[in-house]
This record gives structure tokens, C-alpha cells and sequence, in this order.
């Protein structure tokens, strides 16, 4: 349960929801009102309307009776509607004889005289709250008005719209109409149109909400099944691929990219798993030599001179043992970059002269001669010097190793663009086109009827070295003729 409300699918829904919780109430708010304000403005316009239409069909009765008052050779001060009896009358009459119109049906009219007495009022106006005082005052200023009033109508309490407007006569108030409209149908409408936005927001929100989690579950489902078959891959069980979903999509792009991981990491563990066999296999002659050399040694009683010869063989083995152990930890400190590169100004030409006069020994002993004609002009490189030394030293001791008697090492440098180039060629036995693209990695000798004594370390550590500065090593070669590697280091 926990987890459920941790998981993307339920954040993805909340946020959803929330966002079109916020938008349909907001749509809904704006909606209410103005409907609301548009069926009020409705329900003014009518009264409104009503109450002119009333005024103009008391005038017309007004005239009429006008013309009997002329007839009967009355004073035109009768012909005032102020406070004229004859005028109320002729309003009452209006009203028996109109009010019923179905026009003016559910509109409710009152006749007030300017003292604020109902002249004459239609039926259903029966109990339709008089004119207040202070609202009488304004009215009798020349100014209508609307009011919204609780009213008991025919034993009805009802809420009303009332309009309640001045009819100027000579610029006076002659006599004031209000007319009003139970405002129930238009609460009606709004209660419905409430109740509707009420009732369908909570239903579309819990409909989109399941929608959502539906949809987010089946959109994330490949995620679910990636997890399990990620619990299911081991280091041994590197080869297990995740199924990868054809929806174009980032969860494909995720699939692809973590089985392209997968793929990497395989080769990494199978490499890792094949230098512990080899570094396995290495120990293994030593150790075998030097276990039977002292079990043989210890089957009886042997002259010191015996002992001598079996001491200095073991020390040789246990050389070698220390040279395997001494270049695999070069290798792995080069490898965790642990062993960042003490960089200092190092003149090549320099250096490398120094190191051929320290072999020119070895390549004496083999009857090979080693040539370095120092080119002018200095080559400066920024770099660790012992790690460099290391470097050509493997080269050069690979190049005397493997050119026979009368063979010839030529060394050269040459400055390029923005590298230095090492040239070491030897007229060696040459290394065959089938190996060559492997020389480089880690315990590879070419096949073991050649005279090898080396463990295949030489030239990764070498490589590995000129990687660390920045550099590369190259090398080529033609079978029984001899080979060339060529080291370039950025210069400084
Ligand atoms: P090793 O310690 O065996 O010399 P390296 O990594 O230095 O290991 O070299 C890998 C292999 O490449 C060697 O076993 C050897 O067969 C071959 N090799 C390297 N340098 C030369 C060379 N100059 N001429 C011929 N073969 C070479």
C-alpha cells in the first residue's frame, strides 16, 4: 500500500485529478455566474419592459376617460393625474379589466399615488410587501429602482423581483408602477444547474481518477515487467535481456539503453572472469616448479653445492612470480585511474636515449644493435616519466626479445601537428596479420612454439600508459621481416 501511493502511476493520477479537480470548478464557478447573471438581466429587462407597457395602457384608458371629462365641459385641472380620484379610478379599472392578460401573467402590478398608497393592485399582488418609506423617497425623486424581497404572496412565501418605477407628468411624479415576478423559476433553474455541476463534478473527477490509473498502468506496465526481469538478472545470468516494448516511446528507449548496459557490462565480466584465469594459469607454472623442485629436494640428503643450484631456480621462479604480481598491479592502478599520471616537462629525446643506453647491454648479449640518431630541437611532453620509461622499455625489450642475432632496432622521434611520434622498428620474426589486432590485450602471446617468456602484459601496460597521457600506440608488421610500433604523446 505503501508503495502504491509512492508509485508513479499514483502521482501521475493525483496531479490529474488535482489539475482537472482546479479547471472544472473554476469552469463550473464562471458557468453559474453567468447564467445567473444572465437570467436576473433577463427577468430586469422584462419587469422593466412590463412597467412601460403598463404606464402607456393606463394612458390610454386615462385618455379616453379624458375625453368624456372634456365632454362634460369639466376644468382641465381635472385632467391632472396627480392625486386625482378620477385617475385612481381609471387605474383600478385598468387593472380589473387588464391584469389578467396573459401577457402580464405571473407579473404582479401595483399603482401607488405619490403619498404612497396602492390605487390599484392586481389580483395575485395580494400581499406583496408595500412600498417602504425610504424607498418611496427615491422613487418619488424621478428614480426607479429594482429590489429582491422575501414576500408571503396568496399564502405563498416566495422571494420576488420587484421594479419599481416613477410616471412624470408636467415634471412631476404623477403616480408610481411596480410590477414584480416571483423570482422561484429562475432559482429553480439555478438550484438544477447547482445540483447538476454538483453531482457531475465528483463523477467526472472518480471517472477520469479510475481513467487515469488505468491508463497509467497500462502505459507503465513494460516498467513492471522490466523490474521483474531486472530482479532476475545475476552476474551469472548476464546473457538475460529485457523484453523491449515497441512503443517508441521512453520506456523503449529505457529498455534499449539498459540492455545495451547489459550487453557492456557482459563483456566486462567476461573479460574480468577471463584475467582470473589467466592470472590463475600464470601462478599455477611457477608454483608447480617450485613445489616439485622442493619435494624433489627433500627425498634425501643433498650436497650444499645441490641446494645452491635448487635455491637460485626457485629464486628465479619466485621472480617471475613477483614480476606477474608487480605489472597486474600496475595494470589495475592504471585501470581505476588511482594512479593519476605525476606529470612533469619531459624531454623525450632525452629520456629515450637514457633508456636505450641502459638495454644496450641486453641487445649486445644478443648480438642486436640499437640506433637513436637524436633529431634537433627539443620534444616536450608534460608526463609521468617513470610511467613513459615503462612504456619504451616494454617496446624496446618486446624489439630485442624478438629480433634475432644481427638484427637491427631502429629508434626515431618526429614532432607532428601537436604529437610527438616514436618510431621503434625492429627486423624481428614480425608478428602475422591474424594477431596483430590482439597484441594489446591482457595475457595475449602469440602461440607458445615461439620462445616467450613474458606473460602477454608488456604491451597493455604500454598501451594503457600512453591512453593515460592522452596517447596511442600503433603497430604493423610483415611476417619474418620485422615491426614497427610507433607511440604518439600530445606534446606539452
Ligand atoms: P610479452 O611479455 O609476452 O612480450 P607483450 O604484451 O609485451 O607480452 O607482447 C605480446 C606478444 O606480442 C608477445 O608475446 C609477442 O609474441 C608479440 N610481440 C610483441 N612485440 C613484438 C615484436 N617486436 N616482434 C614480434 N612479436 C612481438
Amino acid at each position: 500500500m505503501k508503495t502504491l501511493f509512492k508509485s508513479i502511476r499514483f502521482k501521475i493520477t493525483i496531479l490529474y485529478v488535482a489539475i482537472l479537480a482546479l479547471t472544472l470548478t473554476l469552469f463550473s464557478t464562471i458557468l453559474y455566474h453567468n447564467v445567473s447573471a444572465g437570467l436576473y438581466n433577463n427577468m430586469d429587462t422584462l419587469l422593466k419592459s412590463k412597467a412601460g407597457g403598463v404606464a402607456q395602457a393606463i394612458n390610454t384608458y386615462w385618455q379616453t376617460a379624458n375625453l368624456e371629462v372634456t365632454e362634460a365641459g369639466l376644468k382641465p385641472e381635472a385632467l391632472i393625474k396627480r392625486r386625482n380620484t378620477n385617475f385612481a379610478k381609471v387605474a383600478q379599472r385598468w387593472v380589473k379589466e387588464e391584469s389578467n392578460d396573459p401577457r402580464l401573467l405571473d407579473i404582479l402590478v401595483q399603482i401607488f399615488d405619490t403619498d404612497g398608497n396602492i390605487i390599484a393592485s392586481s389580483k395575485n399582488a395580494q400581499g406583496l410587501t408595500e412600498i417602504s418609506r425610504k424607498n418611496f423617497i427615491t422613487v418619488l425623486q424621478g428614480k426607479s429602482r429594482f429590489d429582491t424581497v422575501s414576500s408571503q404572496v396568496q399564502s405563498n412565501r416566495m422571494t420576488m423581483r420587484i421594479y419599481t418605477t416613477p410616471v412624470i407628468e408636467n415634471e412631476k411624479v404623477a403616480y408610481i408602477v411596480q410590477v414584480a415576478s416571483p423570482l422561484d423559476s429562475i432559482q429553480i433553474a439555478l438550484n438544477n444547474l447547482r445540483i447538476v455541476l454538483f453531482i457531475l463534478l465528483p463523477i467526472t473527477l472518480f471517472a477520469t481518477g479510475i481513467m487515469g490509473v488505468l491508463l497509467a498502468k497500462v502505459t507503465l506496465h513494460p516498467v513492471d515487467s522490466m523490474i521483474k526481469t531486472i530482479h532476475q538478472i545475476t552476474a551469472e545470468n548476464m546473457a538475460l535481456k529485457l523484453k523491449v516494448p515497441d512503443t517508441k516511446d521512453e520506456i523503449q528507449h529505457l529498455a534499449e539503453t539498459f540492455n545495451e548496459m547489459l550487453d557492456r557490462l557482459g563483456r566486462a565480466f567476461k573479460s574480468q572472469k577471463q584475467l582470473f584465469e589467466d592470472i590463475s594459469h600464470e601462478l599455477k607454472t611457477p608454483l608447480t616448479i617450485l613445489k616439485g623442485e622442493f619435494e624433489v629436494a627433500l627425498t634425501k640428503v643433498r650436497s650444499a653445492d645441490e641446494y645452491e643450484a635448487m635455491l637460485k631456480s626457485a629464486l628465479e621462479e619466485i621472480n617471475r612470480i613477483a614480476k606477474l604480481a608487480e605489472s597486474l598491479l600496475l595494470l589495475a592502478r592504471l585501470d581505476s585511474k588511482e594512479m593519476t599520471p605525476q606529470k612533469m616537462d619531459v624531454d623525450l629525446n632525452l629520456m629515450i636515449k637514457g633508456i636505450i643506453n641502459n638495454i644496450k647491454g641486453l641487445a649486445e648479449l644478443k648480438g642486436v644493435r640499437i640506433s637513436f640518431e637524436i633529431p634537433t630541437g627539443e620534444l616536450s611532453l608534460h608526463g609521468d616519466e617513470n610511467q613513459l620509461k615503462t612504456l619504451f622499455l616494454n617496446i624496446l625489450d618486446n624489439a630485442i626479445k624478438y629480433t634475432p642475432h644481427n638484427g637491427l632496432i631502429e629508434v626515431s622521434t618526429k614532432r607532428a601537428t601537436s604529437v610527438a611520434n616514436v618510431s621503434i622498428k625492429d627486423t624481428g620474426i614480425g608478428i602475422p596479420g591474424e594477431d596483430i589486432g590482439r597484441i594489446f590485450d591482457r595475457f595475449y602471446r602469440l602461440d607458445t612454439s615461439r620462445d616467450s617468456i613474458g606473460f602477454g602484459l608488456g604491451l597493455s601496460i604500454a598501451k594503457s600508459i600512453a591512453e593515460a597521457h592522452g596517447g596511442t600506440i600503433r603497430a604493423s608488421s610483415e611476417a619474418a621481416k620485422g615491426t614497427t610500433f610507433i607511440v604518439s604523446l600530445p606534446l606539452y
